[in-house]
């Protein structure tokens, strides 16, 4: 085993995901730590592109006309070899959708450790959320080849410093897939389109009724913005799954994020981590999303809400 860090970079349809560049500024701190170099692993077909931003010491590009589209079978398969040839220190990937399912299954099939839902690397530790962060649990890197996924959160997104990184072919080898890509489909057309949103107010359960949303809306309408959700809001029928803001729902990146009764699960979190200014407005001191809001305010949020609207119409 070596002492270098690989970030498996995640991107979809010519778009490199965020949490790459979150997972990449994570991983400088764990080489910093281990003593060994920062490489992002880059897999597609007519890919290499996308290497341009990724702040890495090198890009590991592996070309396979099987990797063109994403799927789990050829990603398993390629980084399967890659991994047990090199044995990095650690590899990271995103907590998401794509992640979870490779480094699960990974982890599985060589038989090495996971840490999953890390937010951050401290001291050496790797700083762990469980039971949806209510428990933050540190581990140390194992005595071999650890794979980590890694929610957003704890670092800023970092994109190329000092120009373009060696970009370095690695042969991949993927054969006999089970599963291939047989079409996209596209989300219902919304009524409203909150990933262009620049203030949302977002309801989670905390809202408790259909009927409260109401004062949501009253809210947004005076700060001309729009209204979105957490996954119960969206399940209950209360607001189209358009609304949703998290790994199942839309990723958002608003000026504003005023979170109204949102607990902070890291699957919200990941929609919507890079919002300029998060306020979370919670009865629970201890709500996760304390941690990654800007501003926090431990209220109940029918108290706040009517002097807030007030405050507003009169500075206006
Ligand atoms: C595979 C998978 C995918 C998922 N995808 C998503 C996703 O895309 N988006 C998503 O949001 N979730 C998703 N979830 C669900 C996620 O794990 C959480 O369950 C969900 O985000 C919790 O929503 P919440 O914060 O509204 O509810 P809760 O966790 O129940 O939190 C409610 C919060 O409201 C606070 N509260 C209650 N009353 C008041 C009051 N009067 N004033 C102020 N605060 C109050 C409480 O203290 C609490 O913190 C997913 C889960 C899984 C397993």
């Amino acid at each position: 085993m070596n002492n270098d860090i690989y970030v498996v970079i995640e991107h979809l349809r010519g778009q490199v995901a965020d949490i790459s560049y979150i997972m990449l500024a994570a991983g400088r701190d764990l080489a910093r730590e281990t003593g060994g170099k920062l490489a992002a692993v880059l897999l597609g077909q007519n890919a290499q592109a996308l290497a341009e931003n990724l702040a890495a010491d090198q890009v590991l590009y592996g070309e396979n006309a099987a990797l063109a589209e994403f799927t789990s079978d050829a990603y398993q398969q390629a980084l399967a070899g890659l991994i047990s040839e090199n044995q990095p220190r650690a590899a990271f990937f995103g907590s998401t959708t794509i992640g979870t399912d490779v480094a699960g299954t990974l982890s599985a099939r060589l038989n090495i450790p996971l840490v999953s839902s890390c937010s951050k690397i401290s001291d050496g530790m790797i700083v762990s959320q469980i039971c949806g962060g209510k428990i933050m649990a540190e581990t140390k890197l194992a005595d071999t080849t650890t794979l980590i996924t890694m929610i957003p959160g704890g670092y800023k997104p970092e994109q190329g410093r000092g120009g373009p990184p060696e970009v370095k072919p690695v042969p991949v080898s993927v054969a006999d897939l089970k599963v291939a890509l047989n079409q996209y489909i596209e989300p219902e057309v919304a009524d409203v389109d909150i990933t262009k949103e620049k203030v949302l107010i977002s309801i989670g359960r905390g809202i408790q009724t259909a009927d409260n949303i109401e004062l949501a809306q009253a809210l947004a309408d005076l700060l001309g913005g729009a209204v979105s959700a957490s996954r119960p809001v969206v399940d209950q029928g209360w607001l189209p799954t358009s609304r949703m803001v998290g790994k199942s729902g839309q990723r958002v990146k608003p000026k504003l994020y005023l979170a109204l009764g949102i607990s902070g699960a890291p699957e919200h979190v990941e929609g919507m981590a890079d919002a300029e200014n998060i306020i979370a407005i919670n009865i629970d001191p201890g709500a996760p999303l304390f941690d990654v809001a800007k501003y926090g305010v431990n209220v109940d949020l029918f108290d706040l809400i009517d002097p807030l609207i007030e405050a507003i119409e009169a500075a206006k």
